[in-house]
């Protein structure tokens, strides 16, 4: 089963309550056409399979630039979305941090794939109340995303990659299951070696195919002989993002935060999962109508940005960082002053931390410029 969730079986545990009301109901939604199918199927009919990379791209390019997918009407709910308390313990972290590094400005707040722009607000609200009021940047390419951004952050500084990002100060990065929808590459070991997986078309539906050139190469020596039928992931686009940001604090200053869900050991199978109105849906089903999400290989980031110079403060499971940093109290204080809220604060604090939620499935990874000190709730100190 871990080797092949691509057939929508096994948990989603970072869904909200499945809400059969919800419009879609994992089915395509009457009325609505997936233009995107229609493109590959005639793409694919004309020049071969494409890889599940170029899927992955095109499917979540088109999914998040025409909607916007959060809430109980959505097709999925994330943390911020879920509590108040996560991007104000976010924000906490950040002021902290910031503040030990010697308060310099200007500073800039970062976020990569900010969504409805939720965190940011109660990030931002948090650390103002400690006097970092940084300037707000976002890295978004979605269109409606950033129409909605636009909304609750006027004075915000929009850019479609981070090459853009100012130089001219240290760099307070977040990205919330950012990481997990950029795409995947996916090689697989075939009874004649190892092969690029593609999507191909059997009978006019979309599946996964090997394709034919030799992908040794791309496969570390030590993993080589796994047997047929194994699933190698790799995320160069995530890769990519790390290197870059990494090498952005190591020469500017700042710290950033990668919170996604993922494993911080080494691993094999695709982990590739696709999910509409709150269910998991087949991968290669109704691509651009569904999110199309791979699970973070932590294992390989480390390396990357260590190889930058600077601080890889750990990767930590969210529950155990969010409780470090204070969780419960703050759930404590909101249930006390709103009594009628009080069950409703628990409850979230419980979505956000429970090992079988999202607790322990869902990790924070920190890094900091080499000179910036450690951050709270990372165990790691030298
Ligand atoms: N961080 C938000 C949203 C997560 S969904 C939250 O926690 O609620 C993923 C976000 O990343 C969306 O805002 C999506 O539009 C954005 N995104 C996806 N691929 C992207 C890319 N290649 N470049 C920039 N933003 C991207």
């Amino acid at each position: 089963m871990a080797d092949n969730p691509d057939d929508g079986g096994g948990p989603v545990l970072l869904l909200a309550r499945a809400d059969p009301q919800a419009a879609g109901s994992g089915r395509s939604r009457p009325g609505v056409k997936a233009p995107l199918l229609e493109t590959f199927t005639r793409l694919i009919t004309n020049t071969g399979p494409i890889s599940v990379s170029h899927y992955m791209a095109e499917s979540n390019a088109h999914y998040y630039g025409g909607r916007d997918p959060f809430g109980a009407a959505g097709d999925f709910i994330t943390a911020p979305e879920i509590s108040q308390m996560f991007g104000e313990l976010i924000g906490l972290w950040l002021a902290d941090i910031w503040i030990r590094a010697g308060r310099t400005e200007p500073v800039h707040y970062v976020e990569l794939g900010p969504g409805r722009g939720t965190l940011a607000r109660d990030a931002l609200g948090a650390a103002r109340r400690y006097g970092l009021d940084p300037r707000v940047h976002f890295v978004e390419t979605s269109t409606s995303l950033k129409a909605l951004q636009l909304e609750m952050h006027p004075q915000a500084f929009w850019h479609a990659d981070l090459s853009t990002l100012p130089s001219d100060g240290p760099l307070l990065i977040v990205a919330n299951e950012f990481l997990d929808a950029l795409p995947v590459r996916q090689l697989v070991r075939t009874a004649a070696g190892w092969r690029e997986r593609m999507v191909g078309l059997d009978e006019g539906r979309l599946v996964p195919v090997a394709g034919t050139a030799p992908m040794e190469v791309a496969v570390p020596t030590s993993r080589r002989d796994a047997p047929e039928g194994t699933i190698l992931e790799i995320s160069p686009a995530s890769a990519a993002v790390v290197y870059e940001v990494a090498g952005r604090l190591a020469t500017q200053g700042g710290a950033a935060l990668f919170i996604d869900y993922g494993h911080a050991e080494p691993r094999f199978g695709s982990s590739l999962q696709a999910v509409r109105a709150h269910r998991k849906v087949d991968v290669f089903s109704a691509p651009g109508e569904a999110d199309l999400t791979a699970h973070v290989d932590f294992s390989a980031l480390a390396p990357i940005a260590l190889s930058r110079g600077v601080r890889w403060l750990g990767t930590e499971e969210q529950g155990h960082w969010l409780r470090s940093l204070g969780i419960d109290a703050r759930a404590d204080a909101l249930a006390a002053a709103a009594p009628l809220h009080a069950e409703a604060v628990r409850t979230a604090r419980d979505r956000l931390t429970g090992e079988g939620q999202m607790g322990a499935l869902f990790k924070v990874m920190g890094i900091t410029a080499p000179d910036w000190p450690d951050g709270a709730g990372f165990e790691r100190t030298d």
